[in-house]
């Protein structure tokens, strides 16, 4: 997918069928920006205006993510190489999330053994304050840590061993199985054997 090539193709067609960037914006209810973005290859527009959009340039969806108008005969094909390109993305997607979930993870534990640390030698029995920070740091800590495991159980899957079944645990069977790293001992939901599987985005 070629951003730049799809801004340009969605100006060339916007000025064929007499729209400002201002106009579409206002047909498509957007901001003028919105517009701009889309036209310098910055973005994709959102998939909430994509069917309004080419609509309005009378052009098809297919055609909006090649970049140009796509043959018939090459329909099909094109498609499919999209969906194939755009499962990939979302992948590389899945993933960066994956490590800034542990790396936000990881920070939010550095972060707590510091204060931690640093309230416990500048504690007096009779100050009131370091309890207080310990609590909040505690309870920001768990937080933290209760949204980046339950990120991490959603992103991807797992693969079944011995029938190679592919499936998300839940919640409650991930923080239950032990792990190393991206592989987790689990039950598989088809074959009820327990192997260790690893996860794939
Ligand atoms: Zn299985």
């Amino acid at each position: 997918m070629d951003l730049r090539k799809i801004g340009k193709f969605i100006a060339q067609k916007r000025q064929e069928n007499n729209y400002t960037q201002e106009s579409l914006a206002e047909a498509l209810d957007v901001s003028n920006r919105s517009v701009s973005k889309w036209e310098r290859g910055i973005c994709l527009p959102d998939s909430g205006h994509m069917a309004e959009l080419c609509k309005l340039l009378k052009i098809s969806i297919n055609d909006l993510f090649n970049g140009e108008k796509v043959d018939m005969k090459d329909a099909e094909k094109k498609a499919e190489q999209l969906l194939i390109e755009m499962a990939k993305r979302q992948e590389i997607a899945n993933k960066r999330t994956f490590v800034h979930t542990n790396i936000a993870a990881v920070g939010a534990m550095l972060l707590y053994f510091a204060v931690v640390g640093i309230t416990a030698r500048c504690m007096h029995k009779e100050d009131f304050w370091p309890i207080l920070i310990l609590v909040l740091a505690t309870l920001v800590l768990f937080i933290t840590l209760y949204f980046a495991f339950r990120i991490e159980v959603d992103l991807g899957h797992y693969t079944c061993k011995h029938c190679k079944y592919e499936f998300t645990p839940t919640y409650g069977q991930a923080a239950r199985a032990i792990h190393m790293g991206t592989t987790r001992y689990l039950k598989c939901p088809k074959c009820h054997k327990r192997s260790w599987s690893k996860k794939h985005f």
